[in-house]
């Protein structure tokens, strides 16, 4: 990941983070990670909890989420539902749920 001021910095974070990472949806966006430089230069993440990830977007600070639209479930990392097991979809919100 490439900070502000263009240093590349490896980010990593619990399960549901890397999840997000690697989401093809949200690599290259303009992107925030609320965490932590560890002293072996890496960026580590807060829990996914905590809402540590946002998406800049027509100026708007935006959480990221994911929505099933069949039961209506939101979850914080990409994947099938755990309910109906759809792929969810991509959903940026102004706020946490
Ligand atoms: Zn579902």
């Amino acid at each position: 990941m490439e900070t502000a001021g263009g240093k590349r910095v490896p980010v990593d974070g619990d399960t549901e983070i890397r999840g997000v990472l690697r989401d093809k949806r949200v690599i290259g966006s303009d992107f925030e990670v609320m965490g932590n430089m560890e002293p072996n230069g890496t960026f580590q993440a807060l829990a996914v909890y905590e809402n540590p990830l946002f998406v800049y977007k027509g100026g708007q600070r935006l959480y990221v989420t994911y929505w099933c639209d069949v039961c209506a479930i939101r979850t914080r990392t990409p994947g099938v539902c755990w309910c109906c097991q759809e792929e969810t979809e991509l959903d940026l919100r102004d706020r946490k749920d």
